[in-house]
């Protein structure tokens, strides 16, 4: 006899299978309510104590009163921020990587995992054009993905100029960076050179600008791009900027959080072309590449400096990083600021290799057409306008005559009527209404409902 902890409950896993079946079998799932489903205060009081519960009460606890105040952010309503639109293989793959406990720290232990996490990196790497040999590991997202690039670039950079010291060496970025670039900077104890930039586009002639009249341009080691802004969805002049970092030996980081999916996309792949310049890029498959949260792709042009950086090193650990069979042996821990991981890269390489990378395709390429038949209906009609054209699958638009306490009632209002969870943005002050699309079965016609409910 075992501890009772570890013992298999047949009912118990059947019941938790039926959930998990009911819910994906939903099409769609319900929107759901976030903070406006109230939950009293207090009502898991007396939850933990030393004798357990019924693992069924607490299952239907989590049905009716936990999982409503989830606002589902796979609903192809879900338009706020950057939805996340897992596919029905992911997800079931996910509960394999769950119910395996399936570790993917290093080569020596998960080899198997290994080898499947770095074909769909390779993938990645392939069509942003990165040379043979580039390489990663799955994070758990973009923030992550971005710290850990942002010091490998950072220490490359120091190795370069020794006469600096750690904390006076600089990243040039735009200010439409992600929140998470100053934020990774800030845990460097470095600065930004914050490049002014005409409409939001990060470019070649914005950075030249900015490094001749900035009294140190010789501190500057490495270069952000971001392709595919969160707010906007613009992609910053990658090949501008790129080759600028090839002929001035800088390292180049590009954040496709967002946006890099759009290397999938066979009218805005284009934009992504200067992508074969990056020393570092990363892409969340847990946004537009359709696998569940949390998983972000962080690609190195170069491994072998990224190991150097980030390995960690313990007596404990040395078995990881024998040199037998170095051709092979690539331990996910070495390449960003984590070590013990969970295989989240699986479910997006199950998707891909079942789904077929066709389907990837047409279901990216959906969320972009929508958003230029979106632009298409707003220049159609009278209460609301376009604020900047479409960008990937972000549009940007006004209710005119409208306060920020106006979008924020109606934002909430939307979620209470079921319709959609649609949150405002701020474009250059003013608080505007914003749309980002990513589910493929969002349809045209719930946009037209979400414009119409903006009428007097
Ligand atoms: C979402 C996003 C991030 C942060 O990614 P997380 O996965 O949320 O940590 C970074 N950069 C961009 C451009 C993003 O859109």
């Amino acid at each position: 006899m075992g501890h009772q902890m570890f013992e298999y409950n047949a009912e118990l896993a059947d019941e938790v299978f039926d959930y998990c079946r009911d819910r994906l079998s939903m099409d769609p799932v319900p929107l759901d309510f976030g903070s406006l489903h109230a939950i009293a205060p207090g009502s898991l009081d007396g939850f933990i104590r030393p004798e357990g519960h019924d693992p069924d009460k607490i299952l239907e606890f989590f049905k009716h009163s936990l999982a409503p105040a989830v606002v589902s952010i796979d609903s192809p309503g879900f338009l706020a921020f950057i939805p996340n639109a897992p596919t029905k293989s992911s997800l079931l793959f996910d509960m394999v990587v769950a119910c395996s406990g399936l570790n993917g720290t290093s080569w020596l232990e998960s080899s198997g995992v290994v080898l499947a996490e770095n074909q769909a990196l390779e993938y990645l790497a392939d069509l942003a054009g990165m040379p043979v040999g580039s390489g990663g590991a799955f994070v758990s997202g973009g923030s992550l993905g971005n710290l850990s690039s942002l010091t490998v670039g950072r220490d490359v950079g120091l190795s370069k100029r020794p006469h600096l010291a750690s904390h006076e060496v600089r990243f040039a970025i735009s200010a439409d960076a992600h929140s998470s670039i100053g934020k990774a900077l800030h845990v460097l104890g470095i600065q930004p050179l914050e490049v002014e930039t005409d409409d939001h586009r990060f470019t070649r002639e914005s950075l030249e600008q900015a490094l001749a009249n900035d009294p140190r341009p010789d501190t500057i080691v490495g270069i952000v791009a971001t392709s595919g802004t969160t707010n906007a969805g613009i992609v910053d002049d990658l090949e501008g900027l790129g080759s600028f970092a090839r002929e001035h030996d800088l390292w180049f980081h590009v954040d496709g959080a967002y946006g890099g999916a759009a290397l999938f996309s066979p009218t805005e792949r284009h934009l992504l072309a200067g992508l074969r310049h990056a020393d570092s890029f990363i892409v969340d498959p847990h946004k537009w590449l359709f696998a569940p949260l949390d998983c972000c792709a962080l690609i190195y042009r170069d491994p072998t400096v990224a190991r150097k950086v980030l390995a960690q090193q313990a007596s404990y650990l040395d078995i990881l990083h024998s040199e037998d069979d170095a051709h092979y042996e690539w331990n996910p821990s070495d390449f960003a600021i984590h070590l013990s991981r969970r295989a989240r890269g699986l479910p997006f390489w199950y998707s891909l290799v079942t789904n077929g990378t066709t389907a990837y395709e047409t279901a990216v390429q959906a969320a972009v057409d929508l958003a230029h038949r979106t632009e298409e209906l707003i220049n159609g009609m009278d209460h609301v306008e376009m604020v900047r054209p479409a960008s990937l699958s972000v549009v940007l638009f006004r209710r005119k005559g409208w306060s920020a306490d106006q979008y924020t009632a109606w934002s909430h209002q939307l979620l209470r009527d079921q319709i959609a969870f649609v949150t405002p943005t701020k474009w250059e002050g003013e608080t505007i209404g914003r749309l980002a699309f990513l589910h493929p079965n969002t349809t045209e016609e719930l946009v037209v409902r979400i414009l119409d409910t903006m009428r007097d």
